[in-house]
């Protein structure tokens, strides 16, 4: 080590600036592609090959630099975005005045530009730090930034890097989440020379459409809309309806005042607002974006500006938190039609493939004189297809009656024992019953922990149950929320306690098993979880095991019954492990399959 203290050159703390602020190739595209939405472009080109380790290319149509602030553009903390020495007024993308000379520090880089109004424009040149004389550009609009080799001179940084799969990939994912926010910008890229991605600038409602073009319109049609706002601070965007998830949170855009972030404040509160829909290893796919008063938000906590601080965090949580809770309610029976897309596709590519269909349109299966189509005497009459025991009492089953127009129709058969098909108005649709059940006990338990408690069902002979004394210890510590559930039980001694009342709602369940799967629940669950949070997952494991059964014969009433009762429950469009509860064939669907339309 040397003696003396001595100053770094500039270059060097260029450099250990860039090892903050530029990760991997990704950086330079999104510090490259902010300077250009913060110089107004309303066209911006993205061109990178060999994964943006040999080449960044940013070309924009912005307000562009003239020759003596070329240099100083080049040099460190140097800005033109903060016009006061007031930090807490921000108002562009960039402010750090860093960006530029960590990138030329690690890197063949040339700038050139031209000041919108000038007649000529200018470039300058940094090889790896070293810094050219200005020459003049025949560059004729905006800015054009080429950033060659990176890290070439830093293998360190080389080294971290993944494959050129991945590096690319994360680069993809960063030219999306720039676009979005800025739909009122054409942005193209271009990779190896191909072009991947164009995003035509929209006029009117733009970002809603630009949504629909980079996340896609599946994810647009499987949305609903928020907005709200609170104490000085607003949310809007779209949100997947729980039953469109995904196995990651790549697909969540987020922004704060334009930015975008991926903040851990944020990101569990959406996370919360989902969990009474879906398990924790699904993520909703959203883009929503967010605006605070720039004074009441500190985007400097974090060199590369991915995080941010609120100053009021609990408001910006119960913004999230309400804001999309209300809008899931409010959507209802909404379920994915992604599924009856999805059906119809299935039918579709069916019909085609399989022979046997073919077969059948021959008339290989038709006995011609026993058609079950147009002979009188087919052997196949309507009691024979359709089990008696289903049909309404006294009615066929195509005079089924819906003249109500209950949104969840009126119910026709009960097919492999789990699968209510019902008709509409206009459509059909299918319900899984077990999945159906087993949302609509989860919210009558979650309702009768915070409201009127739920009747018990008294066992004839208590029952005694054999647990370990740390199971017995946690089920004790909530022996007030089960009686509120119905579910009655006393210590009888270290190893057991007594059962003498289980939640009527559950009706026969086998008890021993559902104190043992209660108590391992809460075991997992009470370190990290609220008590909220807690009594979620007791419901829902208990709705499992109060739940119809798939293979539980319904007759026409049960199966009535139990759609009326979904579309009185909020959520039903899926069970609580996320999954769809029904899925609903317009008749234009099956016109379309039948190749009537
Ligand atoms: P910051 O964005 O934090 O100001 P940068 O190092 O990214 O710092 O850029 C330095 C300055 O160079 C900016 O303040 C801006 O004046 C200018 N600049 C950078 N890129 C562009 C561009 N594409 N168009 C116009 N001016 C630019
Ligand atoms: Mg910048």
């Amino acid at each position: 080590m040397k003696k003396e203290i001595i100053k770094l050159s500039e270059n060097v703390i260029n450099q250990i600036a860039a090892g903050e602020v530029i990760e991997r190739p990704s950086s330079v595209m999104k510090e490259l592609i902010e300077n250009s939405v913060d110089a107004r472009s309303s066209d911006i080109k993205v061109y990178i090959t060999g994964s943006g380790r040999d080449s960044i290319k940013v070309i924009d149509d912005g307000i562009g630099i003239n020759e003596k602030e070329l240099v100083l553009a080049l040099e460190r903390h140097a800005t033109s975005k903060l016009d006061s020495s007031d930090l807490a007024k921000i108002n562009f993308l960039g402010f750090r005045g860093e960006a530029l000379p960590s990138i030329a520090s690690i890197s063949d880089f040339l700038i050139g530009s031209i000041k919108k109004g000038n007649q000529s424009g200018w470039e300058l040149r940094s090889f790896f730090g070293k810094l050219g004389s200005v020459r003049p550009s025949r560059l004729r609009q905006g800015t054009s930034i080429e950033v060659n080799d990176l890290f070439k001179q830093t293998p360190a940084r080389l080294k971290f890097l993944k494959t050129d799969r991945t590096e690319t990939g994360i680069m993809i994912d960063t030219f999306k989440k720039q676009s979005i926010v800025n739909s009122n910008i054409t942005f193209q890229l271009f990779i190896d020379g191909v072009e991947h991605l164009n995003f035509l600038s929209h006029s009117t409602n733009s970002i809603e459409k630009r949504i629909c073009d980079v996340i896609g319109s599946d994810f647009y049609d499987n949305s609903i809309a928020i907005e709200s706002s609170r104490e000085g601070a607003s949310i809007r965007g779209l949100i997947s309806i729980p039953t469109y998830s995904k196995g990651s949170a790549r697909s969540q855009y987020i922004y704060v005042n334009g930015r975008s972030v991926s903040d851990r404040l944020i990101t569990g509160a959406i996370r919360g607002a989902y969990s009474d829909y879906l398990p924790r290893n699904r993520f909703p796919i959203l883009s929503i974006f967010i605006d605070v008063d720039p004074e009441r938000l500190d985007v400097n906590v974090h060199p590369n500006k991915a995080e941010v601080r609120f100053e009021d965090e609990q408001n910006i949580r119960s913004l999230i938190v309400g804001s999309i809770k209300k809008a899931l309610v409010n959507s209802g029976l909404k379920t994915s039609n992604l599924n009856s897309h999805r059906i119809i596709k299935a039918i579709k590519n069916n019909f085609q493939t399989n022979p046997n269909i073919d077969k059948f349109y021959s008339g290989q299966f038709i006995d011609k004189n026993n058609d079950i189509f147009s002979s009188k005497q087919s052997k196949f009459n309507e009691v024979d297809i359709f089990n008696k025991e289903f049909l309404p009492s006294g009615k066929n089953h195509d005079l089924v009656q819906v003249d109500k127009d209950y949104p969840l129709g009126s119910a026709v058969a009960q097919i492999h024992k789990n699968y209510i098909v019902s008709q509409t108005l206009d459509g059909i649709i299918l319900v899984d019953q077990h999945a159906a059940h087993e949302r609509i006990v989860y919210e009558e338990l979650k309702s009768a922990i915070f409201g009127k408690p739920l009747k018990s069902q008294v066992v004839l002979m208590p029952e005694i149950v054999e647990l370990d004394e740390l199971s017995i210890g946690v089920l004790s510590e909530h022996t007030e929320e089960f009686k509120k559930l119905g579910l009655l039980f006393d210590i009888n001694d270290s190893n057991s306690i007594v059962v003498s009342g289980t939640p009527d709602l559950l009706g026969e369940v086998n008890i021993s098993k559902l104190l043992k799967d209660l108590s391992e629940n809460l075991m997992n669950e009470n370190i990290s979880k609220s008590l909220k949070g807690l009594l979620d997952e007791v419901c829902s494991s208990m709705a499992c095991h109060g739940s119809v059964r798939s293979g539980r014969v319904l007759n026409i009433k049960e199966m009535n019954a139990l759609l009326r009762k979904m579309e009185a429950t909020p959520n039903s469009g899926q069970c609580n492990h996320g999954r769809p509860t029904y899925v609903k064939l317009e008749l234009s669907d099956i016109e379309s399959i039948f190749g009537r339309r």
